[in-house]
């Protein structure tokens, strides 16, 4: 075990048992608590014996063309080229990649960023929201929780900065017309990988798979990627219905025209008229909070799905 110094890089904190959802995530937090160990014991190794110039964290312009633009075990360095407001909550973040190059994940794969927290290392995993094939850089979509750690450390992101990645996670994967219909229960920023899944799938003309997202957000003015949702609209297999849990019952006058919305949760009702009695060959994908996914798979157990039916990010 590593000696601690002053001028060595803050230890990483170990999670509370409290803060693994016990759904069996890959990686799960205490994966990433392990790799981050291990990282931070290889960069206290490389300061102790300065026998790396570059170290563990690669500015991804200088990663020369063969380095794939994202590693597993090893940080790279982007930069922030813009900082857009979404919402009155969230926000998205533009980051540059090597001319050519795009991140190299699969459809729904996510990565790990690592900021600092007065000086303490804090990681939290994020969806890229724009294309898994986009090169030159790549777009996150990320909601600031008032208490939340990352989020205090987000929230300060600006042009030029740069940001911590490693990557790809996720064991998510899709093959073209592997179904017939994709139901996908989003909530939130859980539309973050869902984005990747219909950009795939809308994005490719040998596409004969049907998408249908069930979104839950508070209000209208909540809604994210509302103007792609609007494009993707207008495509012959996508759809979307809106789950708005604090709208009012009467149809606002500033909704789109078109846009088909249930004032209310997503409830056992809503599900069982979206995809109750189908006879087609579909499957369920689920992403939001802890809450939002145990409700949805609680509903699709009470519609009698089984579980080869549904997959949570
Ligand atoms: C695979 C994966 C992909 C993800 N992709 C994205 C993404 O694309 N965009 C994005 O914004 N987030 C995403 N997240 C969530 C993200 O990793 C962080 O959990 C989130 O940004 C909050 O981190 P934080 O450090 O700011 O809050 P924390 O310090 O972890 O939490 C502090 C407090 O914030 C509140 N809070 C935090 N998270 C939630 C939540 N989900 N629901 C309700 N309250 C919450 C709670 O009050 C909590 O007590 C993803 C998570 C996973 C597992």
């Amino acid at each position: 075990m590593m000696a601690e110094s002053t001028d060595l890089p803050e230890k990483p904190v170990k999670p509370l048992d409290s803060d693994c959802c016990g759904n069996g995530c890959v990686p799960c937090v205490f994966d990433i608590y392990d790799e981050e160990m291990r990282i931070w014991e290889q960069e206290c190794l490389r300061l102790q014996h300065k026998d790396n110039e570059h170290g563990n964290v690669s500015d991804s312009e200088d990663s020369g063309n063969e380095e794939p633009a994202l590693s597993k075990d090893k940080y790279r360095r982007v930069e922030v080229i813009s900082v857009t407001m979404e919402t009155k909550d969230s926000a998205r973040y533009r980051m540059r990649l090597p001319r050519g190059k795009s991140l190299g994940l699969s459809t729904g794969q996510h990565i790990i960023i690592r900021g600092y927290l007065d000086s303490t290392p804090v990681t939290r995993q994020y969806t890229p929201i724009s294309s898994v094939e986009v090169k030159g850089y790549f777009d996150l979509l990320i909601k600031i929780y008032p208490k939340g750690q990352m989020s205090q450390v987000v929230k300060t992101w600006k042009e030029g900065e740069y940001v911590d990645i490693r990557g790809p996670f996720g064991t998510f994967s899709y093959k073209r017309n592997q179904c017939q219909t994709l139901y996908l229960l989003a909530a939130g920023t859980g539309i973050a990988p869902m984005s990747q899944v219909i950009q795939a799938v809308v994005g490719d003309e040998d596409e004969e798979t049907r998408v249908r997202l069930i979104y839950a957000c508070r209000t209208y003015s909540d809604i994210l990627m509302k103007d792609e949702l609007d494009a993707w609209s207008s495509f012959w297999n996508f759809s979307v219905i809106y789950a708005l849990s604090q709208e009012s019952d009467e149809p606002s006058r500033c909704y789109r025209y078109g846009d088909q919305v249930h004032a209310g949760r997503v409830s056992d009702t809503l599900l069982d008229s979206e995809l109750g009695n189908r006879k087609e060959n579909f499957l369920v994908l689920i992403c939001g909070t802890k809450t939002f996914e145990a409700d949805m798979i609680d509903h699709l157990k009470t519609l009698g799905l089984s579980e080869d039916k549904f997959f949570r990010f």
